[in-house]
């Protein structure tokens, strides 16, 4: 048994059956034993390959996007940038590497980043060298400043809720543990709490429904900086539009596992509710555009020409890399469609480059 699991069966113990999103967050950020504290994470020796590992065209993209914004912004001479769940370091480093070449203002901004892992903070600040990262532990600490920023993958790592439809009432699926493993039980029902109110009046028995208040309060809180201060912020990652079914997820050694056992060896993720994201936004007075597929995002901001420019005829294995990965990123088998790009703008109407594709809706 790992030692979080030790740890998963003393607090069941004492303080009765957790929540799914405990569960998450326990697993993956618990300060001592948590899956990002420990271990090779991304890449061909970690788990999973996220999209900046995969090349750093993703990146390049991400910074023309925001350097054309920071302009269109009349390039405030107070903005930020900021990273919410960097991992190692490459997105942001990827995109600093392009504002010093086309948009050197966003180079010099003080960078803030928000990561809970204090081993994946040194990685990153490696990576971001010599540029000096500012981290954040709480929203809070963001400076009152128009902000330029990215969250990829990251709010499909914050802890999901699920309520389970049973004999004609929502209730709570939680965690137990009994003998050494940790099994699902059907909890209390949800009639009384503060969440009934996201559910449908009826369900099929068995129906499962996501919610994840730790995702909204975090929407909340940069939507609202959004709206006061300005900036624009990418959100990128697995996605659906409403909250029905089950999309908890575990992988480990790039093959999926079991959310009940390997806790804290294994990335747990959910699909992220962009619907519910954009209701958030909107309640902060700010905008959630889109989501838009991946693919489509990138293609209508010239992933396909970027790429033509950087082939190497004379290196056919580097070549084939490289068309490779542009494949990887934007072909709907791959992660072009299940991933989905969201921009959270103040409020406002029309469309910015890479999610046009919504006006023909
Ligand atoms: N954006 C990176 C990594 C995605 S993995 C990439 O695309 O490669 C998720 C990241 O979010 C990790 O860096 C993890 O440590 C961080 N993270 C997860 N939950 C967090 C939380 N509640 N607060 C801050 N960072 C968190």
């Amino acid at each position: 048994m790992t030692e979080l699991a030790k740890k998963l069966h003393d607090m069941i113990a004492q303080s009765g059956p957790v929540s799914i999103a405990d569960y998450m967050q326990i697993c993956l950020i618990d300060e001592e034993h948590g899956y990002y504290q420990n271990r090779p994470v991304f890449g061909k020796d970690g788990d999973f390959i996220t999209a900046p590992e995969i090349s750093q065209i993703f990146g390049e993209m991400l910074a023309a996007f925001h350097a054309h914004i920071f302009h269109l912004y009349n390039a405030p001479a107070s903005a930020i940038t900021f990273e919410a769940g960097p991992g190692r370091g490459t997105l942001s480093a990827d995109m600093m590497r392009c504002y010093r070449a086309i948009a050197p203002a966003l180079y010099e901004a003080p960078c803030y980043l928000w990561e809970a892992s204090h081993a994946l903070q040194e990685v990153q600040k490696t990576h971001l060298a010599p540029k000096e990262p500012v981290f954040i532990s709480s929203l809070s600490d963001l400076p009152q400043a128009p902000l330029f920023g990215v969250a990829n993958e990251f709010f499909d790592a914050l802890g999901v809720r699920q309520a389970i439809w049973h004999e004609g009432a929502w209730h709570e699926r939680r965690i137990d543990s009994q003998k050494g493993a940790f099994h699902f039980i059907i909890a209390e029902t949800l009639e009384d709490s503060a969440d009934h109110w996201r559910l449908p009046a009826q369900a099929e028995d068995g129906d499962i429904f996501e919610y994840c208040p730790n995702g909204e309060e975090i929407m909340g809180q940069l939507a609202h900086h959004i709206a006061h201060y300005g900036g624009a912020l990418l959100v990128i990652d697995y996605g659906k539009s409403g909250h029905k079914g089950d999309s908890l997820q575990a992988v480990r050694e790039h093959q999926p596992s079991d959310i009940l056992s390997h806790q804290g060896e294994a990335d747990f993720t959910h699909w992220v509710d962009f619907a519910a994201l954009a209701d958030v936004a909107r309640r902060h007075h700010a905008r959630l555009i889109g989501p838009v597929s991946q693919g489509r995002f990138l293609t209508e901001l010239g992933i396909g020409e970027r790429a033509e420019a950087l082939r190497k005829p004379d290196d056919a294995l580097g070549d084939r890399a490289l068309v490779a990965a542009i494949d990887r990123l934007v072909s709907p088998a791959q992660m072009g469609e299940a991933f989905k790009v969201a921009l959270l703008v103040p409020e406002g109407d029309g469309l910015p480059p890479g999610f046009m594709s919504l006006a023909d809706r």
